[in-house]
């Protein structure tokens, strides 16, 4: 399958999960933002160092650092992508615009509530970045990926007060996205609430209707 897909949703709205599923069951390609910006930071690289205290803070890592970067890994990708985390803001989705043809928009919608306590239970594996919560998608092993056995850790912007800043921060910088992509025709609005299979569903029905 060859399209670009954009998921949008607010952090918690189960995006990288969804993600993980999409890619591996349509065979796409995931460009993660927030996992490049981890590894960077986790490998210490000059990246990394600039991204660290706006990632810690709840804040978005300033364009230049992040824009760069999905269209260096947009270039390598050949067939579809699914990107996650990115636009995330107006000015990011049309600088996108200019170098990549976005097809599908879906926006996961969960209520706020549901989602600080979907964040604040999150653990994420530290080698390969999978997703587990801790009451409704808990590891097999306490503390251990189920899937390559890495350490899980809860991510330092996953806590109630840094989760709560997220939460503004998308709401300010993301919805007009929503506005941008819906006047252009490519947006497909998702309930997020359920099961993940239940969601996943929803996802793929809009991403059949659109092939
Ligand atoms: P995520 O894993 O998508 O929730 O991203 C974690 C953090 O990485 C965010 O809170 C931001 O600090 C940073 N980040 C990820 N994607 C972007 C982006 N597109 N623009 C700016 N900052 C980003």
């Amino acid at each position: 399958m060859d399209l670009k897909i954009v998921l949008l949703g607010p952090p918690g709205s189960g995006k990288g999960t969804q993600t993980e599923r999409l890619c591996s069951e349509l065979k796409l390609t995931k460009i993660s933002t927030g996992d490049l910006l981890r590894e960077a930071v986790r490998n210490d690289t000059p990246l990394g160092a600039k991204a660290k205290g706006y990632m810690d803070a709840g804040r978005l890592v300033p364009n230049d650092l992040v824009v760069d970067l999905v269209r260096e890994k947009l270039k390598a990708v050949k067939g579809g992508v699914i990107l996650d985390g990115f636009p995330r803001s107006l000015e990011q989705a049309q600088l996108l615009d200019k170098f990549a043809k976005i097809d599908l928009v879906i926006d996961i919608n969960v209520n706020e509530e549901a989602l600080v306590k979907r964040l604040t239970m999150r653990r994420t594996c530290k080698d390969c970045a999978g997703v587990y919560h801790l009451e409704y998608n808990p590891p097999r092993e306490e503390d251990k990926c189920d899937r390559c056995h890495g350490p899980l850790y809860q991510r330092t912007d996953d806590t109630e007060k840094t989760v709560r800043e997220r939460l503004r921060v998308y709401k300010e910088s993301t919805l007009p996205l929503t506005k941008f992509y819906h006047e252009k025709g490519i947006l497909r609005k998702v309930d997020g609430e359920g099961d993940i299979s239940t969601v996943y569903q929803r996802i793929l029905k809009a991403i059949k209707a659109k092939k």
